[in-house]
C-alpha cells in the first residue's frame, strides 16, 4: 500500500472513563466491577482469552449493552445518565467488528455515506466528499463503485474503518478487527490502525495480534474472567507480564 494514500491529520480525541462497570446476562456475571481510562489520543489494547467479556465491555461503551451498574464517560457525555442523548452519544463513537458488518446490497460509497445522510442529515455532495475522503485514508479511493462482494476482507474491513471514520468519531472500537481475514490481508489493516493511532485517534483495540498491541499501544490491559487482572505499558505488560493469568495466556498465543 501506497504510504501517501494516508496521510495523517488531526483528531478531535475525546476519552473514556469507566468505573466499576458491571454486567449480567441473566445469572451470568460477565464484567464484575471493570475501572478502565482511555485518555484523548491514547491507544489502548485490551486483550484475554475468549469469554473473558471484552465484547461485552466495547459493548457496553456504546450503550449497545446496557450496563448493570458502574459509570461510563465517552467524551463530554455520561453515558449511564438516563437523560443522555443516546444518538448523539453513539454518533462521536465509531466501532469496527470482527464481521465488517458491511451494507451488502450497497456499493463501498454509498456504505460510507448512508449514515451521515440520515443520521447526521448532511447534503450528499458532502457525504460523498467525506466518504471519498476517508477512503483515500484506507487506500480504497478507486473502489466507490464496487460491491463489498467484489472485495477481499481485508478492503471490506478497510471500508469499514473509512465508513466509521465518515461519521467524524471522537473515539475508535475495535473488535478483534483482523480475526476473521486471511493472513495476507491482515497486515494491510493492522496498517491503517497505526497509521490512525499516528494521527491521534483515540482508539480502543481488542485483539490478538501482540506485535500490534506492542508497538502501537500506549497501554495494554488483560481481561480475564470478567475482571482487568493486570494492566501497564505495552511493553511491560506483553513483554514481562507480573500474574501467572497474564503468563499463562501469553504463553498460547504468542
Ligand atoms: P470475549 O469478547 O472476551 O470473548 P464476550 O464479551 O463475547 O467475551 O462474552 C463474555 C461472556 O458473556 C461469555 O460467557 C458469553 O457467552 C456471554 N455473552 C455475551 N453476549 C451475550 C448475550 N447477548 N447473551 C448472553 N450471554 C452473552
Ligand atoms: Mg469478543
Amino acid at each position: 500500500m501506497n504510504d501517501s494514500t494516508n496521510t495523517p491529520t488531526a483528531f478531535k480525541a475525546a476519552g473514556v472513563s469507566i468505573t466499576s462497570l458491571r454486567k449480567s446476562y441473566g445469572s451470568n456475571e460477565v464484567l464484575k466491577g471493570i475501572d478502565l481510562e482511555v485518555k484523548p489520543g491514547e491507544v489502548v489494547c485490551l486483550i484475554g482469552p475468549s469469554g473473558s467479556g471484552k465484547s461485552t465491555l466495547l459493548r457496553c461503551v456504546n450503550l449497545l449493552e446496557q450496563p448493570n451498574g458502574g459509570t461510563i464517560h465517552v467524551g463530554g457525555f455520561d453515558a449511564t445518565d438516563p437523560d443522555v442523548d443516546l444518538d448523539k452519544m453513539r454518533r462521536t463513537v465509531g466501532m469496527v467488528f470482527q464481521q465488517f458488518n458491511l451494507f451488502p446490497h450497497l456499493t463501498v460509497m454509498q456504505n460510507c455515506t448512508v449514515a451521515q445522510t440520515k443520521v447526521l442529515k448532511r447534503p450528499a455532495a458532502q457525504a460523498k466528499e467525506t466518504a471519498q475522503k476517508n477512503l483515500h485514508r484506507v487506500g480504497l479511493s478507486d473502489f466507490g463503485d464496487r460491491y463489498p462482494d467484489q472485495l477481499s476482507g481485508g478492503q471490506q474491513q478497510r471500508v469499514a474503518i473509512a465508513r466509521a471514520l465518515s461519521m467524524d468519531p471522537t473515539l475508535m472500537l475495535f473488535d478483534e478487527p483482523t480475526s476473521a481475514l486471511d493472513p495476507e490481508t491482515v497486515g494491510e489493516v493492522l496498517a491503517i490502525m497505526r497509521s490512525l493511532a499516528k494521527a491521534g485517534m483515540t482508539m480502543l483495540v481488542v485483539t490478538h495480534e501482540m506485535s500490534f498491541a506492542k508497538d502501537v499501544a500506549d497501554r495494554v490491559i488483560f481481561m480475564d474472567g470478567g475482571v482487568v487482572v493486570e494492566q501497564g505499558h505495552a511493553k511491560d505488560v506483553i513483554g514481562n507480564p507480573q500474574q501467572p493469568r497474564t503468563q499463562d495466556f501469553l504463553k498460547r498465543v504468542l
